[in-house]
């Protein structure tokens, strides 16, 4: 079927503001955020409302043993691998309406608009659910969608605990999600995540759709510098063994190496010891966070700061250690699914751009195993994982609108 024949579908933008006000409820919290951490009971009753509301409009139900959930709309041809959207429904403990919520309900609203219409598209259509993308209760973020991609082992995630020692395994029989799908292996023909920006830069940009590109790269640091104490007055100035002029001059050289085109730098941890004012710290803890969607950049990032602290180590006579702690690769996303995203915004008329997204999303994971493609809308002032996060009508109705015909066209290629 070509572009002519197809129905002029549209999606409700009211259905989909209401369903997701109505989603916000589970674990609302005063200040009109939501606190729905991974795999409690409100993370169930989240769940549970989900799937009620995709049986309604026609989808069946698959669970993994991950709990991630699977509504399918079947294609005329069943056999073809399904284009599929979705994000999670966890939230952080100060959380928003929209973070996950969004491209959940998106789905959701996608999956209405063709049920309504009775429009079948040739391969199947998925919305995913992942869980635990947040990481705040069990660590690593995005542990689902991870196993998913291949970046994890299946048992490796249930096994990950919660402060107060319970699995992750533990906690998903007790909501009732330990499915019996294995996980990963489900083909996927393509996967579209629609998100809040989580940035300030559409809204500042003044554009509706974010085309998103890729996915930085993250390469995180823990970094200890060793010098020596000695006695604040005593001690000349000279021939001092200061760590903390170290971590110093490091989270400066840090800063300029981060100014660079879609760069990211953050010392976001200091601790020196021994903590005494007329001490010279010898010993420095740090943390470093670097970002970029460029992998030879922040290979070039990572070389930089490994001479600048050496230099820095050896003019003060200090001893550095930098061990790298995490290194998650750039994400590129598929050109052909990039190029759907962007033509869905022109065909509507909305006002959009390309972008990269700052942070990781499960979209990141799957896109080691599937095309893949995001779509952003602006949140207000660029605040997310604040419960005063906020998105609007408009927007998100233009996001969902963008994800349909995205969809669909991939559906019916
Ligand atoms: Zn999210």
């Amino acid at each position: 079927m070509n572009t002519a024949d197809r129905p002029n579908l549209k999606i409700d933008s009211d259905r989909l503001w209401s369903s997701l006000m109505e989603l916000a409820r589970i674990g609302g919290t005063e200040k009109g955020g939501v606190c729905r951490i991974s795999l409690t009971d409100l993370d169930k009753q989240g769940r549970d409302l989900f799937v009620r509301w995709a049986k309604e409009a026609g989808a069946t139900i698959k669970v993994d043993k991950l709990g991630n959930v699977f509504a399918r709309r079947e294609g005329r041809d069943p056999a073809k691998p399904p284009v599929m959207t979705g994000s999670h429904l966890d939230t952080q403990p100060t959380g928003g309406k929209f973070d996950g919520a969004y491209g959940v309900m998106a789905g959701l609203e996608v999956l209405r608009v063709l049920n309504d219409s009775g429009y079948v598209t040739e391969a199947p259509v998925e919305v995913a659910v992942w869980t635990n993308e947040e990481g705040c209760r069990f660590a690593p973020a995005m542990t689902a969608s991870g196993v998913f991609g291949g970046a994890f082992e299946l048992d490796y995630a249930l096994s990950r605990q919660d402060p107060e020692g319970v699995t992750f395994g533990e906690a998903l029989r007790a909501i009732g999600y330990d499915g019996r799908e294995e996980v990963g292996g489900r083909p996927v023909g393509a996967f579209f995540e629609a998100h809040i920006e989580q940035g300030p830069i559409l809204e500042r940009e003044k554009k509706t759709i974010g085309v998103v590109t890729g996915a930085q790269g993250q390469r995180w640091y823990e970094i200890s510098w060793t010098g020596m104490e000695s006695h604040a007055g005593t001690t000349p100035m000279e021939g001092r063994r200061d760590a903390l002029v170290g971590a110093a001059e490091l989270i400066v050289a840090a800063r300029r190496i981060g100014n660079r085109p879609n760069g990211r730098s953050t010392v976001g941890v200091i601790n020196s010891l021994p903590q005494s004012r007329n001490t010279i710290p010898g010993r420095v803890f740090m943390t470093l966070d670097f970002r970029h969607p460029d992998n030879d950049e922040l290979t070039r990032m990572d070389a930089e700061m490994r001479a600048d602290a050496a230099d820095i180590a050896r003019r003060h006579r200090l001893e550095v250690k930098i061990e790298e702690i995490w290194y998650f690769p750039p994400s590129p996303f598929a050109k052909e699914l990039v190029a759907a995203v962007r033509r869905g915004a022109e065909q509507a008329g909305y006002p959009h751009m390309d972008i990269v997204s700052g942070a990781g999303h499960d979209a990141c994971y799957v896109s080691r195993v599937a095309p893949t493609a995001m779509i952003f809308v602006p949140c207000k002032d660029g605040i997310s994982h604040n419960e005063i996060e906020d998105a609007t009508r408009d927007d998100v109705g233009a996001g969902c609108q963008v994800l349909l015909q995205a969809m669909v066209e991939r559906a019916d290629a």
